[in-house]
């Protein structure tokens, strides 16, 4: 055994007891870790950490890596809290413009608008004679100009096969210029410029080289849109692809057999650092636009549909992909949708036996008997509890509350709830939704504040995990969820050399203060992705 590379003076956190281990080297070898005990070799770099804190490497549950690279392309609009901020920043991206140029944006809150409807009039002048393209936070609708809407030949309601996705008009069948999910979108996308090859994958190593700066080895990438395999490819190829990625492609309503069959026969395709393993579903979409799949409608009587016209249909599609091994994540986000999504995996296993692992992403409102159900079907929680703590507030006059009203928002991000009932969560960001560092969003599962203002009261303090079970969510539960746990996930001999080094040990540093700890080393895999010491 010849050493890639040897730690020192290290702590070795141990993230399935929150000790540390006995030991203060780690040695490296053929990527993976090969021993706790420090011999001098030549030609070995050996690195003195000075007592700073190892931990597995961290791995982000639900990412989109190339998709937000194209996304977060355009105008930052996540800072803007009201119609006024939004107006002035819309207006600098507009100055900016050369001429026929589209105007994009992302991160747009639709709490921006207060009580007036998200739509291009109530933006106003801003957006007039320009096409504009602007993608509001969740990601699953998009808000666009008149002039963008000519140029799609969108003139009224259009009918798709996915079941909340909508041209939304006005009394008149005008359309207003929202789009909701991803069909809808899709219209303006097709329509507006897309960057090159070249320009995505240098926005996309732009953007994984700064998650690899902030302690992620790894991540669950939620989509293989558009050019995305064809991205990783390349970055690996050109040595800029840091992060190990699990990919899962998108199955939509409508997917007929040959499309499952060439999903299925995808599978591990990929290179040494990402990989096709899974598939991507959608039951529902988002409280906030109202395309989430309630028991019950929202305060605007919205929310009651499935994203599956045919619910059965996505039962089938279930059935069909663990009987094949594909373990499957599915964007559940109502209370109706989740509960469809465990019947599903329910059914598939009572009919072929346990098998693939499957998770449900979100479950942002459920009642205490579905959370009872995610520990006995063995079905992994996928959580994103910076959703909860950036996007909504803890007095409920956020538009997602109000339209849940006051139940269902108390019943709501239960992190801790799930955890406490034996459920495996696993942490994430939905990057670009929300900000990657994985730090901050344990730290947000922590304190249950917005990071940006830590005076605010903690929204769902009931629902703050341990210390011990965020560090758990990005470390041991992603690797269970892959599959992976005799290899990811621990420091332990044999297991892949992922590792995260922080200057301070995460389960005794103040939750607020966290999100600041430095991060001095990364390393994929026995290379060092990103190093600050
Ligand atoms: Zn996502």
């Amino acid at each position: 055994m010849h050493p890639d590379l040897v730690l020192t003076n290290a702590r070795l956190l141990d993230p399935g007891s929150g000790n540390l281990l006995p030991q203060d080297a780690l040695v490296l070898s053929g990527g993976r870790i090969a021993g706790f005990e420090a011999a001098a070799a030549p030609g070995v770099e050996v690195l003195d950490l000075d007592g700073a804190v190892v931990v597995p490497g961290l791995v982000d549950g639900h990412l989109h890596p190339v998709s937000g690279a194209e996304r977060t392309a355009g105008a930052d609009l996540s800072g803007c809290t009201d119609l006024a901020g939004l107006r002035a920043e819309l207006a600098s991206a507009r100055r900016e413009l050369k001429d026929g140029q589209w105007l994009r944006g992302w991160g747009l809150d639709p709490n921006a608008f207060g009580d007036l409807p998200v739509s291009a009039d109530t933006v106003g002048l801003v957006l007039d004679g320009i096409p504009a393209a602007i993608d509001l936070f969740d990601a699953h609708s998009m808000l666009v100009s008149r002039r963008a809407l000519e140029l799609a030949g969108i003139d009224g309601p259009r009918r798709f096969e996915q079941g909340s996705a909508a041209v939304v008009c006005d009394p008149s069948g005008r359309p207003t210029g929202l789009l909701l999910e991803d069909a809808a979108c899709e219209l303006v996308e097709a329509v507006a410029p897309r960057p090159s090859f070249a320009e995505l994958c240098r926005a996309t190593a732009e953007v994984l080289r700064r998650m690899a700066a902030a302690g992620l080895t790894g991540g669950h990438a939620m989509d293989a849109n558009g050019e995305s395999l064809a991205v990783y490819a390349a970055l690996e190829e050109q040595g800029r692809l840091p992060l190990r990625l699990r990919i899962a492609p998108w199955v939509q309503p409508g997917a007929g057999p040959a499309e499952l069959a060439e999903l299925i026969r995808r599978q591990g395709e990929g290179g040494r650092r990402w990989r096709v393993d899974g598939a991507k579903l959608f039951m529902d979409g988002t409280i906030d636009n109202g395309t989430a799949w309630l028991e019950h409608p929202d305060c605007h009587g919205e929310s009651t549909g499935a994203f599956w016209p045919d619910p059965a249909e996505y039962t089938r599609v279930i059935g069909e992909l663990h009987r094949a091994g594909v373990p499957t994540a599915t964007h559940a986000i109502g209370d109706a949708a989740v509960r469809h999504v465990l019947d599903a995996v329910e059914r598939a296993v009572a009919a072929h036996g346990p098998g693939a692992r499957h998770r449900v992403e979100h479950v942002e409102t459920v009642p205490d008997d579905t959370v009872a159900r995610f520990a006995a079907l063995g079905v992994t929680a996928s959580m994103q509890p910076t959703h909860c703590t950036e996007y909504t507030r803890a007095d409920h006059t956020d538009n997602w509350s109000r339209r849940l009203g006051e139940e269902r928002a108390n019943r709501a991000f239960r992190c801790r709830d799930l955890a406490d009932a034996g459920a495996r969560v696993v942490l994430g960001s939905d990057w670009p939704i929300a900000p990657f560092e994985p730090l901050g969003v344990m730290a947000g599962a922590r304190h249950r504040r917005p990071g940006r203002d830590l005076r605010q009261p903690p929204h769902l303090p009931g629902q703050a995990l341990t210390p011990l079970q965020a560090l758990g969510g990005y470390t041991l539960a992603p690797a269970w969820a892959a599959g992976e746990e005799d290899r990811a996930g621990r420091l332990a001999v044999g297991h892949r050399a992922d590792l995260t080094v922080l200057a301070e040990n995460p389960l005794t540093v103040p939750d607020t203060e966290l999100a600041g700890v430095p991060v001095l080393l990364t390393v994929s895999g026995g290379e060092v992705t990103h190093r600050a010491v």
